[in-house]
């Protein structure tokens, strides 16, 4: 199976993505598969339905460089244990590409989550690794940017919604 990028309003980004339940080489194949994607598109985060895999995993790597990968980070089956303080910042995501607005989200996040090889791990992200955790979190959920966007921002970015949409349409033709 080759990856690929998936573009809103592809149906599998709106849908509500199932736990990963076996930690076995054809997962760890394709988590090597999603981080090429995610280099290459030139992301800091990129969740699996984001490449029409609809199951609870997510990479991360707040540097987003192929050459600094000290903060890659495997996140599966996830969970926020608590959250504390608020933060409004400008975001993006590889599905909405030409479309940054501002979200605002918790400060930080008490993260429980498991890796590749199942092992199950807590830790608390602050700071621009909690905006990707939630921001990635959210596609889990089929939560999307243009859910999160302030209705300003639509109008602002109808044109470039429509031509989304207008794409993938004919994609499908
Ligand atoms: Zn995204």
């Amino acid at each position: 199976m080759t990856l690929t990028l998936r573009t809103y309003p592809d149906p599998v980004l709106l849908k509500k993505s199932a736990p990963v339940e076996a930690f076995d080489d054809a997962l760890r194949e394709r988590i090597a598969e999603m981080w090429e994607v995610m280099y290459e598109e030139g992301g800091v985060g990129l969740a699996a339905p984001q490449v029409g895999w609809s199951v609870q995993l997510l990479l991360m790597n707040p540097t987003g460089s192929k050459d600094d990968r000290s903060g890659e980070r495997v996140v599966i089956n996830p969970q926020v244990v608590k959250s504390w303080g608020k933060a409004k910042d400008q975001e993006g995501c590889l599905s909405f590409p030409d479309i940054l607005v501002d979200v605002t989200r918790k400060a930080g996040v008490r993260l429980r989550w498991q890796d590749e090889h199942g092992e199950t791990h807590e830790e608390d992200v602050n700071e621009f690794p909690a905006r990707i955790v939630q921001h990635e979190m959210d596609h889990l959920e089929g939560v999307l940017l243009v859910h999160r966007m302030s209705p300003v921002d639509r109008i602002r970015y109808r044109h470039e919604l429509e031509e989304l949409k207008a794409t993938l349409a004919a994609k499908a033709e």
